[in-house]
């Protein structure tokens, strides 16, 4: 059997868990939890993080914390994780449809090409012409471990006023090595931006996400609404509704263990993305997607494009390779066609439905060997 994405927890995860069990801090409170952050902060260049339950509660702070209310709209993309959409809805706010490029994120044109026809920009903010509501924000998904965009993205955003969420869930440690942003890392150039631990992402904690920024009021805000919003926390005093949303200590501790390992993870996905893309034969008519140029990419998930879509079908390719006992998916259902989005405002979504019908997601765990992936590829070409 070969899946598709699984935890790899053969570091110190077993050694940090024990202590936080002997010491019996395994709830909210703890030292891992901080010592998390901090790590997370260091790693990603930002002065601080604040841990939370999962990429979508750290999505919800987010977007409530950009100022996301009753009646807004929201600018999302199609073709990405429901997650990063449904927290929009938390909100009482809308979501507004836009394509993908051929990176599979955002198409930086269409966002342009939706603010100039169909929103008016007055005193400083942006609104749909044609039901008069607010835009309060745009979420940028870094898709599959690639990086969108965002020197366009961010001058756009700019010009209208425009909060930036980046949902960097998919995405830690994918970062640009050239140009304006060299350096920067997915999910630190917007205003705020979140990572996800899920047991599927690169690294885990079984669950639970992270809240980044270089705004430290918008920290303060964070650690303040996923802690229960408490004034005078001796006292039991509130002065907003909060959220549980904590990150355990034993899930830190776990976290602290993978993130030592996150950059030998990624020279892992690195190199078995490389053997995806040699072993398969130029000009059949399927490729690995590549990600984005001038970046250095976490190679997260590895995306098999079925070009020749009247030779290769996505869902033959997903029962033969299940024939086999190897793991893949389909990409996801385009989130405005999904039942609680339909009749959502959309904008020029074409290339989200070609890719949606034409990618498999390929095995990619960290503790994949050549020899499997060698076995994916020849089970693929297999009459
Ligand atoms: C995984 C994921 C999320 C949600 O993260 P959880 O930790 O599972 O809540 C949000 N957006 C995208 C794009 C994701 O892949």
């Amino acid at each position: 059997m070969i899946p598709l994405s699984v935890p790899n927890l053969k570091g110190n995860e077993l050694a940090y868990v024990k202590q936080a069990v002997e010491s019996e801090w395994v709830s909210t409170a703890g030292p891992y939890v901080r010592q998390f952050e901090k790590d997370i902060a260091e790693y990603v260049h930002v002065p601080s993080a604040v841990a939370c339950q999962s990429g979508t509660a750290g999505l919800h702070i987010a977007l409530q914390i950009c100022g996301v209310s009753r009646d807004d709209l929201v600018i999302v993309p199609t073709l990405t994780f429901i997650a990063a959409v449904n927290p929009v809805r938390y909100l009482g706010a809308d979501p507004v449809f836009m394509d993908c490029d051929d990176s599979l994120c955002m198409d930086p044109e269409k966002l342009a090409g939706f603010c100039r026809e169909e929103c008016i920009y007055k005193n400083n903010t942006l609104y749909h012409k044609e039901t008069g509501r607010r835009i309060a924000a745009f979420v940028v998904v870094h898709v599959f471990g690639n990086m969108a965009d965002m020197e366009v993205i961010l001058r756009i955003t700019e010009q209208y006023n425009l909060k930036v969420v980046e949902d960097a869930t998919e995405s830690i440690g994918t970062k640009y090595e050239t140009g304006l942003y060299a350096g920067r890392f997915a999910g630190t150039m917007g205003d705020i931006g979140v990572y996800s631990f899920n047991g599927n992402k690169i690294i885990t904690t079984g669950g639970g996400g992270m809240i980044v920024s270089r705004n430290m009021d918008y920290l303060r805000e964070a650690k303040h609404l996923t802690t229960q919003a408490k004034a005078d926390e001796a006292n039991f005093i509130h002065d907003e509704v909060g959220y549980n949303y904590r990150l355990t200590n034993l899930q830190a501790a776990l976290g602290i263990a993978q993130l030592e390992q996150l950059e030998t993870f990624i020279s892992t996905k690195k190199r078995n993305y490389d053997l995806y893309r040699k072993l398969l034969p130029e000009n059949a008519g399927l490729a690995i997607l590549k990600y984005r140029e001038g970046i250095r990419s976490n190679c997260w998930f590895y995306s098999l494009m079925c070009e020749d879509f009247s030779v290769w079908k996505p869902a033959e390719i997903i029962q033969k390779l299940k024939d086999q006992h190897i793991q893949t998916r389909p990409i996801w259902g385009l989130i405005h066609e999904q039942a609680p989005y339909r009749g959502s405002i959309c904008y020029k979504i074409e290339k989200a439905d070609y890719y949606w019908k034409r990618v498999v997601n390929l095995p990619c765990s960290t503790n994949l060997t050549p020899e499997e992936v060698s076995r994916v590829v020849h089970t693929i070409l297999s009459d």
